[in-house]
């Protein structure tokens, strides 16, 4: 631990001191290598990459309840505020809690790179439709200024990003996080929700006619996300979709 928590304190040092000494070092201290069979050079290999078990399509993305439509039951249709849901991946697999946490918490960008890259694919081998003529933007899941501080980055948009690229579709980082809101993983369900209530407000443009595409690294209760549909749907939002990298 003494270790991984001294590196996590020089990388923090470094991070201060431009893009271009941080890639330098973190290239020295963490070189990559497969998560899963540790071969050097990619942080996934192309044979580990194949292998990866993706989420179950059929299960709804927010109670795992058998899913009815675009990756959600009958009832998480009506009361999400959500009409499509995509997660790549699952959170309790082990090789990709690991490189997760390495992006999330070592602060590893270009693993997050490596994970948005995975994520493109999976979503343009599933069946999910996303219709480009309509009014879509992508909206990454915002953290609060002091989380955003102490990270560096936000890691919803690094997977934003990718998306945005592949499916050509704008980035809208019109949603903020007002409130700096404890940990939702150290909290019960309803915990969550109260934790959550007003820490998102919409100051971006006019969101009438348009469909939202929430993206965020793992999707757990769904309680994010669910308060953030809340604020959009005030906002007049059209529809809302959410693209995760993991399902918890
Ligand atoms: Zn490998
Ligand atoms: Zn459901």
């Amino acid at each position: 631990m003494l270790i991984v928590g001294s590196k996590i304190m020089i990388l923090k040092n470094i991070k201060q001191k431009g893009d271009k000494i941080i890639s330098f070092f973190v290239k020295r201290i963490f070189p990559k290598e497969c998560f899963n069979c540790l071969r050097e050079g990619e942080w996934f290999c192309d044979t580990c990459s194949k292998l990866l078990p993706t989420h179950n399509s059929k299960q709804c993305l927010f109670c795992n309840s058998e899913s009815q439509k675009n990756g959600l039951c009958a009832n998480c249709l009506k009361t999400t505020g959500v009409s499509l849901a995509f997660a790549a991946f699952d959170y309790n697999d082990e090789v990709i809690a690991k490189a997760i946490k390495k992006f999330k918490y070592s602060f590893v960008v270009s693993v997050g790179e490596k994970l948005a890259e995975l994520l493109v694919n999976e979503l343009n081998k599933s069946d999910v439709k996303i219709n480009r003529a309509s009014d879509y933007i992508i909206i990454p899941t915002p953290l609060s200024q002091k989380r955003l501080n102490w990270r560096g980055f936000n890691q919803s948009e690094v997977l934003a990003k990718a998306l945005s690229k592949d499916l050509k579709i704008s980035i809208t980082k019109g949603l903020k996080k007002i409130k700096d809101t404890k940990q939702q993983a150290e909290l019960s369900a309803e915990g969550r929700l109260s934790n959550l209530s007003a820490a998102f407000s919409w100051q971006g443009e006019s969101l009438l006619g348009k469909t939202a595409l929430i993206v965020d690294d793992v999707l757990t209760t769904g309680s994010t996300i669910k308060e953030i549909a809340r604020e959009l749907k005030k906002a007049n939002i059209k529809k809302i979709g959410v693209i995760v990298l993991a399902k918890g």
